[in-house]
């Protein structure tokens, strides 16, 4: 089996074993994964909006996603979270892509859904377009954002920023949402 049939594979079981451990949780611990899904959600929109600021879209477009041929497996249980108790449509992966979510136009999911090694993100270039208060701001954004993205990793087996496909290897079919705090 290639590399990409391998990934795809696992792909789809873990997307399969997540939802199959999401569904039957009780209500308090979905309302946990869905408030702090949300909050990275909105902190996400806010820092979207200074990438805008530096010109993002036109800045990223010139460099031909530059930063994204790194990319192949940045995904963590928050992110599918976020699609599942938010009833998204889960967007279609290609693994034959340096990144399974990029395409011929760009990451093909918003900005409050992408990773947070992408969003968390400005190179030089993106820097450069800033006011350094603005550039203050957005590592500010960043703290906090890594603090809810840790929270996963604290609460559950499968939480760590490493992306999805590299943990599920690490579980070898163990419980992704097993809890692991005191709870
Ligand atoms: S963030 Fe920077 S390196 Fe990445 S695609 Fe945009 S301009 Fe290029
Ligand atoms: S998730 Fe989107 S922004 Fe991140 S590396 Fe992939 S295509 Fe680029």
């Amino acid at each position: 089996m290639s590399l990409q049939s391998e990934r795809r594979q696992t792909w789809q079981q873990l997307v399969t074993q997540v939802r199959g451990e999401f569904v039957p949780l009780d209500a308090q611990e979905k309302e946990w994964i869905e408030v702090t899904c949300l909050q990275i959600s909105r902190l996400q929109k806010r820092l979207d909006q200074i990438f805008r600021q530096a010109d993002g879209l036109a800045q990223c477009r010139d460099c031909r996603g530059g930063c994204c041929a790194l990319g192949h497996n940045h995904l963590s249980l928050a992110n599918l979270l976020l699609w599942l108790s938010q009833d998204i449509e889960l967007p279609v992966l290609d693994f034959t892509s340096t990144c399974p979510l990029l395409s011929p136009n760009g990451c093909i999911v918003p900005a409050e859904q992408r990773p947070y090694s992408c969003i968390s993100f400005l190179c030089d270039r993106l820097e450069g377009q800033l006011q350094p208060k603005a550039v203050q701001g957005f590592y500010t954004l960043v703290r906090e954002l890594r603090s809810l993205y840790s929270s996963f990793a604290e609460r559950y087996a499968g939480g760590r920023l490493t992306g999805l496909l590299l943990t599920a290897r690490r579980l070898q079919e163990k419980p992704f949402l097993q809890r692991i705090d005191s709870a």
